[in-house]
């Protein structure tokens, strides 16, 4: 059994001795450790983070029942989580005190900022990223933990903590419209109304795209779906709802279709939701790891596939539509835990026990 200190693989931030800091780590599939550390004290250029509200994400549950996500496995224990929304406690060399007591959201992805993508303004693209929350970065379920400060955003009053947890899904569902630009008037439909479906929701509709009919087997999900923008909800399985989808579009399918299941079983279905030359995004991100549909259908219809890579600086607008009422994703939020509930929190989201949307830690409550 590895110690405290050795079980992080690492921490941004140095170490110190003490305060302590409670710090819940997943060992392997299905067991967290809550045990106590030494905070971290900020580098130069960092920020020391309270960590008051952080969103279970699909991608740590990868980790929690899978012990990994793609190629990329856990293994040895890592601290989860990287959807904070925290107050800025202390500041490293170089950093001004200005920051201290603003409440704050990240960017979990840590770029090399020299790439040629990074380089370029596809900082989601860069090679040589660093994600916080994933194996090796030590995510925030935890009291506390460090931040480079150019990858902090302050967060304004009327934006909650809770709000500010979702700000990560909303990037990624920012980031994936933007690349699709649907247009207005035309059906779009999003299979999978989990919070990454929502998002793309509630996003979809502040970008003007009408209809929005939005597909999940689960009746609560679409009727969270209506709430936060949808026109139309089908709560049937993806391959039951194409007919009705056909049929709501007169037979022509839709010119922009989002599979944000994460399920493999779910891409066939999407594709064949899709019109004539349209553009199917694929979000979600399957246990499977694989694509597979019928090529022949797709080929003749033309279409345009596009997969979704994280987020890319996308954190402000999020910050804006929320702060400015544009986006409402208050009824995402169902369900709430401390740190040492983090395992209940994990298996209601793991199971979809009890109406779960989107389960917030509060580690420092
Ligand atoms: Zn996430
Ligand atoms: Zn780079």
């Amino acid at each position: 059994m590895l110690g405290p200190k050795e079980s992080i693989l690492e921490t941004l931030g140095s170490d110190r001795k003490g305060p302590l800091m409670r710090v819940a780590r997943l060992l392997k599939p299905y067991e967290f450790e809550l045990s106590e550390m030494d905070s971290p004290s900020p580098k130069p250029g960092e920020v020391l983070i309270e960590s008051r509200s952080v969103g279970v994400c699909a991608s740590d549950l990868h980790y929690y029942k899978h012990g990994g996500i793609g190629d990329t496995r856990a293994d040895r224990p890592i601290v989860l989580g990287h959807e904070p929304m925290g107050r800025v406690l202390e500041v490293g060399e170089g950093v001004s005190s200005d920051w201290v007591g603003k409440r704050v959201a990240i960017e979990p992805g840590i770029p090399c900022f020299e790439c040629e993508h990074c380089l370029s303004g596809n900082l989601n693209l860069c090679p040589n990223v660093r994600f916080f929350g994933s194996p090796p970065i030590d995510g925030a379920f935890r009291e506390k933990f460090c931040h480079p400060v150019s990858l902090v955003e302050p967060v304004p009053e009327h934006c909650s903590d809770e709000m500010g947890a979702l700000l990560e899904p909303l990037g990624v569902a920012i980031h994936a419209v933007d690349l699709i630009q649907p247009r207005t008037g035309v059906g779009t439909v999003v299979v999978g109304c989990g919070t990454i479906g929502l998002c793309t929701i509630a996003m979809l509709k502040a970008a003007g795209a009408s209809p929005i009919y939005a597909v999940d087997p689960l009746e609560y999900r679409t009727e969270t779906a209506l709430k936060v923008g949808a026109t139309h909800v089908i709560a049937k399985e993806g391959d039951k709802a194409v007919a009705d989808i056909l049929s709501l579009t007169e037979g022509r399918g839709c010119a922009t279709a989002f599979e944000a299941a994460g399920y493999a079983a779910a891409h066939q279905p999407t594709l064949d939701m899709a019109a004539i030359g349209a553009k199917v995004m694929i979000i979600g991100i399957s246990a499977e790891n694989r694509i597979s549909f019928e090529e022949g259908r797709a080929r003749r219809k033309g279409l345009t596939i596009y997969m979704c890579r994280r987020s890319r600086n996308t954190l402000k607008r999020g910050i804006e539509l929320i702060s400015s009422g544009r986006i409402d994703l208050t009824p995402l939020v169902t369900h709430h835990f401390n740190l040492d509930q983090v395992t209940e929190a994990f298996e209601i989201a793991a199971h979809y026990r009890d109406g779960v949307i989107k389960a917030v830690v509060h580690p420092t409550k």
